[in-house]
């Protein structure tokens, strides 16, 4: 990825795709987490593949937040800002009506270069204009920040501001892809180009069919929080009568209120789950719309190590543009991936000790959690039995566990999972233990963790993982997972080869106990064995490496999604594409539930 002054052509640009954050390069905030990362990671395999794409999100002047925790383990968090102005210009400003007002959007020039040099634009848009209502000059500012009306502001800025700019481009994609319901104003957009000047009181089905045609959205979580709401009256004083009324009159009010994902499924002609139990728990969420599945994958260029990047590079010179390819890995001695593991593993442990002090020892089974904090990602499960840890650590000779994580700022509870783990840590380091928190998780320490630890844990409380992707991540450096069956790692876990399974079980605390049976009884006897654990590391790449990566995630997207029948895969048959023989029956509680608790 670098910048270019020549604006690549936007002629025969297909697909655009919508994204209320994209992690776009380490250096610039405007992501928060996975919604971002698979974003980013999606755009590089669209670059690598020579995909017909462009993509549109916010400048976020002020990026999500970094961390700082206290010695407890307290956070608070600060502005990340940055320069949009040292991208090139989008070259044109677009006027919306919001609020009863006019704001100007303008619009900067990020390019993502794939491995051939294919270019994918992304556009940030910024509101920050002079001529603009104080107010609104701040809505690019903060990802995630504000209040609702803030928000709902910012979401038709993606929406509506996205399609005018693309419209003042010349830029006519044939689909649009709302990469969660952030995005889904862009219909009401679309809903305008096709009535081309006339009230949207007067649209009728066959106007929405028109839009649909040329719309997919991806829903991405089934917690009730991610899937934002808005009361009608805000709905109305944001973006007028006439826009609040064709959404009534679409039936996109859910439960009284302004439901962004009732707009996008409305709106959308094909709709997934980001794995394929999400899709199934997403099908009994939504019942009136048919909801398909696409497991999420990573960037393999991006998320493999330097020093796995070198080897493949010499072994397996295809991998960068076909991650197929990495199947050739069982033709590498298991040695030479341990061994290539070994210097990820130092590598981490020299930032640890630059950065906190701390001296993690490299020839001891090291755990690695990391992700978002919040309450149903359950960070403190691997300690609940601090006494049967410290056993553990005794009877296999040491442990050591990294944890790492950003909890939201107005997320309480998370925060207090935060001091939970500083304050169980503080209890229990000793020679044979060593825990430690590591602040500001973003882009650079994820690939650090994920590439350098030799398990990594996952512990959600089922179903809300709706997929993750840190787990893909270290398969494809030949790091295994120790993880609740929930989200990627249904389909991920071959028992003992690439991983290790937490059984279901109804209480937290069984739980926990699985977790520390497979660790002490199956994880930590291969650890022992070098060459079992090399076979096993291999078996991460060759197996989940090959599959879990956004080179076969992008490859469903154009052949299922945006463009189907498929021109080189199989159309998907009639009915059920796939038949989950884990949890498919075993969903924790029942549809009425589960929509009842998204309002
Ligand atoms: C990959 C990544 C995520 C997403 O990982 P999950 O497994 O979904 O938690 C979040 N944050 C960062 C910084 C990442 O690199």
């Amino acid at each position: 990825m670098s910048l270019s002054t020549h604006a690549p052509s936007l002629a025969g640009r297909t697909i655009a795709y919508f994204s209320m954050e994209i992690a776009l390069s380490p250096e610039l905030p405007t992501y928060s987490g996975g919604l971002g990362m698979l974003a980013g990671d999606t755009l590089r395999s669209a670059a690598d593949m020579a995909a017909p794409m462009v993509a549109i999100s916010l400048a976020h002047r002020r990026g999500y937040f970094r961390q700082h925790l206290s010695d407890i383990g307290q956070q608070t968090e600060s502005d990340v800002p940055w320069q949009p102005e040292s991208l090139p210009s989008a070259g044109e400003v677009v006027t919306l009506t919001l609020n009863e007002r006019k704001l100007m959007v303008r619009a900067w020039r990020y390019d993502v270069i794939g491995v051939t040099g294919h270019v994918i634009p992304v556009f940030l848009l910024d509101t920050d204009v002079e001529g603009n209502d104080p107010w609104d000059r701040r809505l690019t500012d903060h990802l995630y920040g504000g209040d609702s009306y803030y928000r709902l502001c910012q979401e038709a800025v993606l929406g509506l501001g996205g399609v005018a700019l693309l419209n003042a481009l010349g830029c006519k994609p044939e689909v649009h892809h709302m990469n969660e319901g952030h995005a889904a104003l862009l219909a009401l957009g679309l809903l305008e180009d096709q009535l081309d000047g006339a009230p949207l009181a007067n649209a009728t089905d066959a106007d929405i069919e028109a839009v649909r045609e040329h719309c997919v959205f991806t829903t991405h979580t089934p917690v009730p929080a991610g899937h934002d709401q808005f009361g009608v009256d805000q709905m109305y004083q944001v973006l007028g009568q006439d826009r609040a009324t064709a959404i009534d009159r679409a039936g996109c009010l859910h439960n009284g209120l302004m439901n962004m994902t009732y707009i996008a499924l409305r709106f959308s002609r094909y709709v997934n789950g980001v794995a394929m139990q999400h899709g199934k728990v997403s099908q009994k969420m939504f019942p009136g719309y048919k909801v398909h599945a696409i497991t999420n994958g990573v960037h393999a260029g991006t998320w493999v190590s330097h020093h796995f990047q070198e080897l493949f590079d010499a072994e397996i010179p295809g991998w960068r543009t076909d991650n197929q390819y990495l199947r050739s890995v069982y033709g590498i001695d298991p040695a030479q991936i341990s061994a290539c593991h070994l210097k990820n593993k130092q590598r981490l442990f020299d930032v640890v000790a630059k950065r906190t002090g701390h001296h993690f020892d490299p020839t001891v089974l090291t755990l690695g959690f990391a992700r978002r904090v919040a309450t149903y990602k359950r960070a403190s499960l691997l300690l609940q039995d601090t006494a049967r840890l410290v056993a553990i650590a005794e009877k296999i000779g040491g442990l050591q566990i990294l944890f790492a994580g950003k909890a939201h700022p107005a997320d309480g509870p998370g925060k207090g999972l935060i001091r939970e783990v500083y304050e169980v840590a503080d209890r229990l380091n000793s020679s044979l233990l060593r825990i430690h928190f590591l602040e500001n998780y973003d882009w650079e320490l994820g690939a650090l963790l994920t590439q350098g630890v030799d398990v990594w844990v996952n512990t959600p409380r089922r179903p809300y993982e709706a997929s993750g992707t840190s787990g893909m991540k270290a398969a494809l450096n030949g790091v295994p997972s120790l993880s609740i069956l929930d989200g990627w790692w249904i389909e991920g876990c071959a028992e003992g080869v690439t991983g290790w399974a937490i059984d279901d079980a109804e209480t937290e605390q069984a739980e926990a106990a699985s977790l520390y049976d497979k660790l002490e009884n199956r994880i930590a006897p291969v650890y022992a064995n070098p060459r079992a654990w090399a076979r096993v590391q291999r078996h991460c790449i060759g197996m989940n490496g090959t599959f879990f990566n956004t080179h076969r995630m992008l490859a469903q997207y154009l052949g299922n999604a945006y463009f189907p029948p498929a021109p080189v895969l199989l159309a998907p048959p009639a009915g059920e594409p796939f038949r989950l023989h884990r949890r498919a029956s075993d969903v924790p509680f029942s549809a009425a539930e589960i929509s009842s608790t998204v309002n």
